[in-house]
């Protein structure tokens, strides 16, 4: 398992996004109104203080990053603190000649990844699937040691603190978990250990490590255990849209 120093760093500047892909890492579509972010403006600058002299890539992920409410302000932040070649941006929107913030995405990022549904060519992982619900008696500590995510994926900063993994702040989010670490210089330096609970929590409701199938990302439909149905039935709109399909434990 790479230490998170080793890995990229994200920053889920909002939560909003256009789309509701299958099985979306960051969980779209089932959020309520009232859990929506757009990242404070104050709060995104102490985030990006935070991973100035981390000597990787920084990427701006959301939901669609560019649907941030004061995205223009983002990115004059980015500015001010970072090169063009560290930072990157992932967005589900075609950055062309046409699109409102081209010149200022081209004068603030060093790269652009384009990921969205129609041309994605991953199929997704359930994540709303909780492994303790799978296994009462699953340590956490094997989880993390045999997620895919903490390989490949990167460690994140949300509205809500740092997280070691990109999924887990987003799953405290809808399910009311506990906050992230402080964003205070240097908080990617630390080791695992800082950031057990988080662990303990995100790891035991999350299906990401386990071997359940993958979905296209057109679908729009997320899978979920029943114990996290119950959890979020009346809140999100994805399952009011009916865009779920319970997962049922084969004996
Ligand atoms: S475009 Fe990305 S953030 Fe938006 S729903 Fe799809 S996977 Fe999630
Ligand atoms: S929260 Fe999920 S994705 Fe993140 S390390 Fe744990 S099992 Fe993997």
């Amino acid at each position: 398992m790479k230490e998170i120093r080793e890995r990229r760093i994200v920053i889920d500047i909002t939560n909003i996004c256009h789309n509701q892909c299958s099985n979306c890492t960051r969980l779209i579509g089932n959020y309520p109104k009232n859990k929506l972010y757009s990242m404070d403006l104050d709060y995104f600058e102490k985030a990006i203080i935070s991973v100035k002299d981390y000597p990787g890539i920084i990427g701006i992920l959301g939901g669609e990053p560019t649907l941030h409410t004061e995205f223009i302000q983002i990115c004059k932040i980015i500015r001010r603190h970072l090169p063009k070649n560290k930072v990157f941006l992932c967005t589900a929107k075609k950055i062309d000649l046409d699109f409102h913030y081209y010149h200022t995405i081209i004068h603030t990022f060093g790269k652009i990844f384009y990921d969205d549904k129609d041309n994605n060519s991953f199929d997704h992982q359930p994540i709303l699937i909780s492994s303790f619900e799978l296994d009462p008696n699953i340590d956490p500590e094997n989880i993390i040691r045999k997620c895919w995510n903490t390989e490949t994926c990167g460690a994140c900063i949300t509205n809500r603190g740092a997280w070691f993994c990109e999924v887990a702040g987003s799953l405290s989010n809808l399910l009311d978990g506990p906050d992230g670490l402080d964003v205070i210089p240097g908080w990617w330096k630390l080791d695992y250990s800082h950031f057990r609970n988080n662990m303990n929590w995100a790891c035991k409701n999350c299906g990401l490590s386990l071997d359940l199938g993958y979905r296209n990302p057109k679908e729009e439909i997320d899978d979920i255990s029943p114990g996290i149905f119950e959890k979020i039935k009346k809140s999100s709109p994805k399952i009011k849209q009916k865009k779920y399909k319970i997962f049922e434990k084969k004996s």
